[in-house]
This record gives C-alpha cells, structure tokens and sequence, in this order.
C-alpha cells in the first residue's frame, strides 16, 4: 500500500511556523517513501474560517517548497479536499451509525447542559449528563415539534481502554469516560473529531501526523473508526514549540517571529525557513546542519522526533538564513533586495540595474535577510553624509586632515574612477602622508560612508562614485578648516 500523508489545517489564521514545520515533516516523510502528500482544508468550524486564509496556506506552503499531490487547487481523486463541499457525504456516515444506534440526536438546552454539568461535577469537567441518550421515539419527536434544534453525540462506553501506536510517542493508551460527545452541531455541521475521520478515511491516509494538542482528540477518533469497523491510520503527535524561555509558544508571544508570511516579507530565504523548521525538534543524527530538501527527504524519520517540546532558537535561524544567503546566486539576491529598497524610498521602478547588483553583491556576506539591506546601505543613495558616533570619533584624530587633502588632490588629479584606480590613489596618499592601515583606511572609510564598518573599501568608494566621495571629503575639511580659524 502506498504511503499517502496529508496536511490538514484549519483556515483560521496565517501559516503558523508549528504548522509549517508539521506540513513540512509529512511530506518528507512521503516523499521518502514514494507516496503521496496531500492538502485537506478543515473549514467546517465556520465562526474560525478567515476569508482568504486558505490561500495563504496554499501560497506559503509553496514558497517554502512543500509541493502537494492532492489539493483544492491541483485536484485529485479523492476530492473535494475543503471539508464543507463534503457535506453530503459526512450525512450518509451520520445516518449508518443513527441508523445503527452508535449515535444519537440530543435535544438538550444550552441551560439544560450548564445545569447538568453543575450537578455532575461543579462544572469542573466538560462531561455531559446522558439526559438524552435513551430518549423514546415519542419523547424525540415531541421534542421536534417544540422546534428544539439538536446535536449529535456519540455513544461512548466507559471504563474501555483505547490504546495506539504513536510514530513519535510510541504506546499511548486512554480510559473512555462515557462521555458522548457531539459530531454534528446545532447548525448541522459536522465537528472536527467526526470530519477528520471520515476524511481521513476515505481519502486513504495512512499516516495522519499533526500538532500534540490533538492527542486528547484521537481516542475519539478511534471509536469513530471501531463504530465503522475501519482500520485507523498512524497517528504521530509532534511536539510543542517553544520559546526562548522554554514555555509554550502562544500566537501572541513577540519574542518570536511565528508566522511564515513575515518571514517571506523580510525576505528570508525559504530554503532556510525549511532546513531550520526540519530539524526544529529532529536531527538526523550527526554535527551536519545544513540540508538541502532532497537530503532532508532522504534522512528523516519520526523515530528521530523528540518526545519533549523544541525551543525556537531566533538566533540560529539568522545563521542559517545567513548561510543561505551567501550561497544564493546574485541575481537571485538582487530580485530579493529590490522591492525592500523600493520600499525603503531608496529606489523606484528605474534604476540602474549593474549598480544594483554590485551593491547586493558587496552586501552579500553581511545581510542576515534581505529586509536588513536598505538600513545598511541608505549612505549610498543620499547626497548629504551622515557620520555616526563612532565615524565622528575616528574624524577627531590627528592624522584625518592630512590623509583627506591627499586623497582629495589624488582623486582630483585622477582621469578616472575605477576599483583598481581607488587601490592605486589610496596607495598614493600612503606614500605621501606615511599614514597606513587603520588611520589610513579607516579615515577614507569613515569620511566618505560614514561609517566604520562595512563591505570591501574599493567597492563602497567605487559604488559611491567620484562625485560623492569628493562632495563628502570636502564638508569633512570644510569642517576642519572652520574649527581652526575659530
Ligand atoms: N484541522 C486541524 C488543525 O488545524 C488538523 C488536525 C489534524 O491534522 O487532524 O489543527
């Protein structure tokens, strides 16, 4: 049988990086073994659907590289894959175990319930009382004829043990507690725990993998199963992630960047996004890192997934982010670059695009993400220089008067302005003023950028131009000669 995994959010929000990271494991997984991974939209709890959220997981999936092989959007043939164009067919389901006395209609009040579970336990468990559980006919249609609306519930024994193979946690095992719980809603619509069975179930899943908050879920899911006579699939429940500190990550936690989308604005790489989220919680063993998509495919494993929660580490997605970034081809980089230094006002639709390149290409081993560039680099697109604290500082020593009239008067003297003629005028002024290194460089460096740290000297000097390099020189001595007459 073929190996047939699926992904099933809820379209309730943005691509979460939990929900990435299980998409992400379920398809390695298939893909390992030849099978199939497919995308089921779990919309049937209406009030939580958010328009356009399903569109957004499509897009972020993709984006990070997570191809499906069955989906709303590229089909299949076990379709629809959006649970509320299944409507009917959960209907037929929920007639046989009617019809079979498994489930039954539950006319109960939302004050009836509060009440009861008053009095079953102070309202300490969400149980429910059995107050319609042995309803008569007569009783249900009197019922009916109040205009009461009603739920499903399942029948549930108590005091069963539900025990299974968990690919992560190994033997779990439940007691049942008797408690029927709903499958169809008020409003007709079937509850997850009812849905994902039948879905999963007919669309052939053999390994259902998803976040451990849905543990408690499967031994209810199992008895769907049994009142079936169906055999479940593999359940795996991955671990939480958590934060810095070791807690659980809740959506609103700012110490963390949690959602794929904000990742892809900032312009992360993807492919560091999906090597990152891969080994958050697994590690194929060994000090390797760094692991393309296809090595990924082939090493992972869910024996190989911690049991216990997995700390995000912000500070290690930066490295590897960097990594790949230094790795990306340029032009790549530079498509990546361009819409954050539009945005930026640094840039619009026409610029010179050799420029461009050369600048990404300088910044290349110094950006952590794309988004980072134009803070970065701004020096080179105004006309006026900014000197930060630690340039000003460097301007205050005694050697910068002298190293900035030589390099003006060579740069003047210069016919032109190229990478290996910046190299010979910087070597000119070292032999006329016998300053070198630090108070040589970083004079030049800290006079035309502002700055005292940055990309390759000769390049920044180049990509500035004469014009600007001169224009900035000269306010520095402008400066000098103005505090001397003083
Ligand atoms: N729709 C569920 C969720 O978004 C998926 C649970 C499952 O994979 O079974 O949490």
């Amino acid at each position: 049988m073929s190996v047939r995994t699926r992904y099933a959010p809820s379209p309730t929000g943005h691509l979460h990086i939990g929900g990435a990271r299980t998409a992400l494991w379920s398809y390695l997984y298939a893909k390992q073994l030849g099978g199939q991974f497919i995308l089921r939209i779990e919309d049937t709890d209406l009030e939580r659907n958010v328009p356009g959220a399903a569109e957004e997981f499509f897009n972020g999936l993709r984006w990070l590289g997570i191809e499906w092989d069955e989906g709303e959007d590229v089909g299949g043939p076990y379709g629809p894959y959006r649970c509320t164009e299944r409507l009917p067919i959960y209907h037929n389901y929920i007639q046989q175990l009617l019809n079979e006395g498994k489930a039954y209609r539950c006319y109960c009040t939302v004050e009836e319930l509060a009440t009861d579970r008053e009095e079953l336990d102070k309202g300490a468990v969400l149980g429910y009382s059995g107050r319609c559980r042995h309803l008569t006919e007569e009783e249900r249609l009197a019922f009916e004829v109040q205009g009461r609306s009603h739920t499903i519930r399942f029948r549930v024994p108590a005091g069963e043990t539900i025990a299974f193979h968990d690919l992560v946690r190994g033997i779990v095992s439940f007691e049942t507690d008797g408690n029927d719980f709903v499958i169809v809603k008020s409003n007709g619509m079937p509850t997850y725990n009812f849905q994902v069975v039948i879905d999963d179930y007919l669309m052939a899943i053999t390994h259902a993998t998803r976040g451990e908050e849905h543990l408690s879920n499967t031994p209810r899911q199992i008895m769907i199963y049994q009142a079936f006579g169906w055999e479940p699939p593999q359940f795996g429940h991955l671990n939480l992630i958590l934060n810095e500190d070791g807690k659980k990550l809740s959506k609103r936690d700012e110490s963390i960047i949690q959602f794929i989308s904000q990742y892809r604005d900032m312009g992360y790489l993807p492919e560091a996004i999906l090597n990152f989220l891969a080994l958050l919680g697994w590690s194929p063993g060994g000090e390797e890192e760094i692991l393309s998509k296809e090595e990924l495919i082939q090493k992972f494993s869910f024996d190989r997934v911690n049991k216990s929660g997995s700390i995000f580490d912000q500070n290690k997605l930066t490295w590897m982010n960097s990594y790949y970034i230094k790795q990306a081809d340029l032009q790549r980089l530079v498509q990546l670059c361009i819409p954050h230094l539009q945005k930026a006002g640094l840039i619009g639709d026409n610029f010179n695009r050799e420029w461009i390149t050369r600048l990404v290409g300088i910044y290349q081993e110094k950006i952590t993400h794309a988004g980072e560039l134009p803070e970065m680099c701004r020096h080179f697109f105004t006309d006026e220089a900014q000197w930060d604290a630690e340039a000003a500082e460097i301007l205050n020593e005694p050697q910068v008067t002298e190293v900035v009239s030589a390099f003006i008067s060579a740069t003047q003297n210069s016919p032109e302005w190229s990478v290996e003629e910046i190299k010979t005028l910087l070597k000119l002024v070292q032999k006329e003023t016998g300053h070198k290194g630090r108070a040589l460089f970083m004079t030049v460096r800290a006079a035309a950028t502002g700055q005292v740290h940055g990309p390759d000297l000769n390049e920044s000097l180049y990509l500035l131009g004469r014009h600007k390099v001169l224009a900035r020189l000269h306010q520095i001595m402008e400066v000098k000669q103005a505090r001397t007459s003083n």
